[in-house]
């Protein structure tokens, strides 16, 4: 069996990781581990929630411990790219437990926050830097720091840095990194501008994939609910009825929409949180922070602010509004059944989301079985809706296969209605 310590890994390192508990590798640690300690770029198809940060993040620091020395000022020399400062943050902490009592630094620079305490942090150079690509990109015009020396890259969830439109940052931070350094990039989808980041950034790079994309853990219960989009509240509020103790992300599409369920919610008696990219940088941390320790229940959020948290105790996550990127559901998914537990993941579908419904089955290569209502019939571009009402049941129009949340009622194969185009 491998174990951490076969992996080369130093006592430092492992005495960290038993304070962690973490006691045995994950696959993707198994793979990458070896190749990133001989020194290769790795292309990694992983999505959180697999250990992928501890899969770069521990043999950099066995890298970086041998060094033994102080950084240069405004020097790095492991520099990590992620989407979201929410991210940064998370990989951060996850360095900083690896590095504990060591003489390792480690500092974040993301938008939102001071530029100027950032800078001073900066002047005494560090081991580690995390940082979003657009305030990085920032701070080097400033010359605040210099990537000369940087010997390791990580760019994490590159798919989503995509999406985010760094591709012009990424390029442009490319053109100031030392040919001579190992790179690492991890992504959970391969889409097409994928490549031209790889080819500007990795050399030679050994493949590692631990489960192909879209493919998602599959202790995750996943259920559709075919309602309106006028009895998505109620709906929603009955479902978080059933287990008022346990943790719920709820993700809504838009800022506005998602601050006005929160607000919903919490004058039904739900103790809810909200994060999105109308909130602060430190209102968001503290939103993270109390549904981390349990004390917000159920957190409504947008995609962007979501992005690749973990949080383990998350046994719920409700698609209040279909994504219309379909990978995007996969990664809201993925923010349950953390670390070997159970998931449940519901999407709530109204009759304009069939087409979203549809793409992200054929991402997924799935049907995702019926918990409550009917598919929604393809009636073409007009009427709009099915019949609709605000009945306090919460499917008005429709009659549920099963009450909500129990699940597992398969899409009848036969005689069911087609599904509807979606009129654009
Ligand atoms: P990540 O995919 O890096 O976001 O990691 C997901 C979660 O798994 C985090 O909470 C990590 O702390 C945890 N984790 C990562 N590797 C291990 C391991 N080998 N054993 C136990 N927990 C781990």
């Amino acid at each position: 069996m491998t174990t951490f310590e076969s992996l080369g890994l130093n006592a430092t390192l492992l005495k960290a990781l038993e304070k962690q508990e973490y006691t045995t590798p994950t696959p993707i640690q198994i793979e990458a581990i070896p190749h990133v300690m001989e020194g290769r770029d790795i292309m990694g198809l992983a999505q959180t929630g697999t250990g992928k940060t501890a899969a770069f993040g521990l043999p950099l620091c066995h890298r970086l411990m041998e060094i033994g020395k102080s950084p240069e000022p405004k020097t790095v020399r492991a520099l990590i790219l992620a989407p979201t400062r929410e991210l940064v943050n998370q990989i951060a902490d996850n360095l900083i437990g690896f590095t504990r009592g060591t003489h390792l630094k480690v500092a974040t620079v993301v938008g939102g926050s001071s530029i100027h305490i950032q800078t001073t942090r900066l002047a005494r150079g560090t081991d580690f830097l995390v940082a979003t690509p657009g305030r990085l990109l920032d701070l080097l015009e400033r010359r605040a720091l210099t990537l000369e020396y940087t010997k390791y890259l990580v760019l994490d969830e590159a798919d989503q840095m995509l999406d985010l439109g760094f591709i012009h940052a990424l390029r442009k931070i490319a053109k100031l990194l030392s040919p001579r350094r190992q790179t690492m990039l991890f992504s959970a989808t391969m889409p097409k501008l994928m490549e031209e980041l790889a080819q500007s950034y990795l050399t030679e790079p050994v493949r590692v994939q631990v489960a192909p994309p879209g493919k998602v853990a599959d202790k995750i219960t996943q259920t559709v609910h075919f309602t309106t989009q006028g009895d998505k509240a109620t709906l929603l509020r009955e479902y978080l009825a059933q287990h008022p103790e346990e943790m719920a992300l709820v993700f809504g599409r838009t800022k506005h929409g998602s601050e006005k369920l929160m607000k919903l919610l919490v004058t039904w008696g739900f103790s809810a949180g909200s994060i999105h990219g109308n909130k602060s940088q430190s209102q968001r941390e503290r939103t993270l922070k109390s549904f981390r320790e349990g004390e917000l229940k159920v957190l409504v959020a947008t995609d962007v602010a979501a992005r690749g948290i973990d949080i383990p105790g998350v046994r719920h996550v409700y698609n209040f509004d279909l994504p219309n990127v379909p990978e995007n559901y996969v990664h809201r998914i993925g923010r349950t059944a953390r670390a070997g537990a159970e998931g449940r993941a519901v999407a709530f579908c109204s009759p304009a989301e069939m087409g979203e419904l549809r793409a992200i089955e054929k991402t997924m290569k799935i049907t995702i079985d019926v918990a409550g209502g009917s598919p929604h019939i393809d009636t073409g571009p007009a009427p709009k809706q099915q019949p609709r009402g605000r009945s306090g049941g919460g499917y008005a129009g429709q009659k549920p296969a099963g009450k909500p949340g129990t699940g597992g009622a398969r899409r009848p194969q036969q005689g069911r209605p087609q599904r509807r185009t979606r009129a654009a």
